[in-house]
């Protein structure tokens, strides 16, 4: 089997287009989305449309969770905040409806689907570390798991003697951020893990950045989150 693994679009309707592009260019048979949807950008709608029209399997991230739970916009930065309020307002009955459903986590296969960590997925800390990711070896049964999340792809060996992806050993692995890269790269980054050929690959896809920042700006979203697009920071 082949499984995309997507991960925090932020409502980037150029990046997540292109990502679902290159995912068919490398003929998935599945795709899992590890949340954070909305927030942020500027096509919150649309690319839930695109999600729901691909069938995508989608975990709930915190700015999911804040669309329609106002409380939990406590602890979100000024222009997190200002841009989940705009989401909200952008966002129909149904679609606050579909964000309320979403899971917190999904396992199949020896594989865990979380947004932030396998210990406590409804709550929103950040895994950034391989000693960070080691102390959560015993908090989930499953050979693999996959989070978002921080933004940053990452792949974290539960054995400090493994460097590698390999089929045996077990791993926390972050794909990246589709939509609010912050590793300095710009391009869409998403994961391919290949069940047959035993590989996980991290692929970063050019897209019109240009468009989306624009976009932005013209939603009257706060300016930094257009450039921060542009610099991948
Ligand atoms: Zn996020």
């Amino acid at each position: 089997m082949r499984l995309a693994i997507i991960s925090d679009i932020h409502s980037n309707l150029e990046a997540l287009s292109a990502v679902l592009e290159d995912i068919d260019r490398h003929s998935a048979d599945r795709i899992i989305c590890l949340g954070d949807v909305v927030g942020y950008g500027a096509d919150p709608s649309a690319c839930m449309a695109l999600l729901r029209g691909r069938g995508v399997d989608i975990i709930m991230g915190n700015h999911d969770e804040a669309a329609f739970s106002p409380e939990k916009r406590r602890y979100f930065s000024e222009n997190a905040a200002f841009a989940i309020r705009w989401t909200a307002k952008q966002l129909g009955e149904r679609e606050l409806d579909e964000l309320r459903s979403l899971p917190y986590r999904i396992s199949f296969d020896g594989m865990l689907f979380v947004h932030s960590t396998p210990r406590s997925p409804e709550r929103w800390d950040y895994l950034f570390s391989g000693l960070e990711a080691r102390s959560q070896s015993a908090a989930f049964r499953e050979r693999l798991c996959f989070v978002g999340h921080s933004h940053q792809p990452a792949i974290f060996s539960l054995e400090p003697a493994v460097q590698e992806y390999s089929a045996t050993g077990r791993f926390i692995i972050n794909p990246g951020s589709v939509g609010q890269p912050r590793d300095g790269d710009w391009r869409a980054s998403y994961g391919l893990l290949d069940t047959v050929a035993a590989t996980y690959d991290n692929h970063r896809v050019d897209y019109d950045v240009a468009v989306a920042a624009r976009k932005i700006v013209a939603a009257g979203l706060p300016r930094r989150l257009a450039e921060r697009l542009l610099d991948g920071r």
